[in-house]
């Protein structure tokens, strides 16, 4: 691994140290004009030094980084000496034996053990300088690295969550649902670099990322509850330096049914029983989420008896074999009303036998 070269920014820019934002800010703007490549198609260098340009304007016109570039400075060689001890390879960890002040623990945070190693990206917009001063750093970087810096940590993309209803037969059986999502990609015209041609790109204003509408089919399991997250892996928000895309997830409401109250995977409704059945004994027809099926009633059935239909609830979620909780039927004894003289007749005589 080479070297790492020093910087010098301040005359990159052609400003001196005490320069204020305002004579930064011109200084870049007199430059970039007459090295842009556009109008320099002939210099193969220009491309480099407009580069250059860009990198030394970034940090100078951010007061953070400016502030850490400055205090940076003299202390260079030293740093340089401890980063480029022997084995070192592009994710070198120097930080156990290096800077002694704390400020500059940040440019070399991670491990590559726990996977969040800092990330230096060799065709990345800018120079190795650069990464190794603000590559691993969060906070003031955070910021500039929305406006389109540089994205050299590995991190997960975004995850995304959508709130769907589903009716209990679609809990039941399962469903499909087509879902709209504006979900961050990675910009086209950039590569998500956030550069074109050496300038912000026109298209994602330098962030590297656009949002799109992204129509995705997503099936949902049999046996959801309210409250029931289903995962579809890897279409929510692209990764940054390498790392994986985030999660879409479907957040589940189930929409309430007055049939049916949900007790874990079991249901419960009522089912009204004429009079003369519940004494005598015989069928009744009883509403499942799915259908309607027949359910024996034993003579002498008493109002608010509780009878079981096994398999007729909610599946388990995520059980092959297809299992299921039991649908419990609360009987509601139904009594006759308006008797006609001849019913009153045979009612009052069945009391009489009782007594
Ligand atoms: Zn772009």
């Amino acid at each position: 691994m080479s070297p790492i070269q020093f910087k010098d920014y301040y005359s990159v820019l052609g400003v001196d140290r005490g320069a204020d934002e305002k004579a930064i800010q011109r200084a870049f703007r007199e430059r970039a004009r007459k090295l842009h490549p556009d109008v320099n198609r002939d210099d193969p260098s220009a491309e480099e030094k407009f580069k250059e340009l860009n990198e030394a304007y970034d940090v100078l016109s951010d007061k953070e980084k400016r502030q850490r570039y400055d205090m940076f400075g003299s202390d260079w060689e030293r740093y340089q000496h401890a980063d480029t001890a022997p084995n070192a390879g592009p994710f070198t960890s120097t930080r156990r034996q290096a800077p002694p002040d704390g400020d500059f623990e940040a440019w070399f945070t991670g491990d590559p053990a726990d996977g969040q190693f800092e990330y230096r990206e060799r065709s990345g917009r800018f120079s190795e300088f650069f990464d190794l001063l603000f590559g691993g750093q969060q906070g003031g970087s955070a910021r500039s690295s929305e406006r389109g810096g540089f994205r050299l940590r590995r991190r997960r993309g975004e995850d995304l969550e959508i709130v769907t209803s589903v009716s209990l037969r679609e809990a039941v059986t399962g469903a499909t649902r087509q879902v709209s999502i504006n979900a961050p990609d990675v910009c086209a015209t950039c590569n998500g670099t956030g550069l074109a041609r050496g300038v912000e790109c026109p298209t994602c204003d330098g962030t590297g990322t656009v949002t799109r509408v992204k129509r995705l089919e997503v099936t949902i399991p049999p046996g959801v509850h309210t409250g029931s997250r289903v995962r579809v892996a890897g279409q929510g928000g692209p990764g940054v330096g390498g790392g994986p895309n985030g999660d879409v997830y479907l957040a589940i409401t189930v929409a309430p049914d007055s049939r049916f109250t949900i007790k874990g995977n079991n249901l419960v409704t009522k089912a009204k029983v004429p009079m003369y059945t519940a004494i005598l004994g015989g069928e009744i027809e009883v509403d499942t989420v799915e259908s309607r099926v027949a359910m024996n009633i034993p003579p002498g059935t008493q109002n608010g008896r509780t009878f079981k239909l096994r398999g007729k609830g909610l599946p388990n979620l995520g059980s092959k074999s297809g299992e299921r909780g039991d649908l419990l039927v609360q009987t509601e004894i139904v009594v006759p009303e308006n008797l006609t003289e001849r019913e009153r007749e045979l009612f009052t005589e069945l009391r009489n036998l009782r007594q």
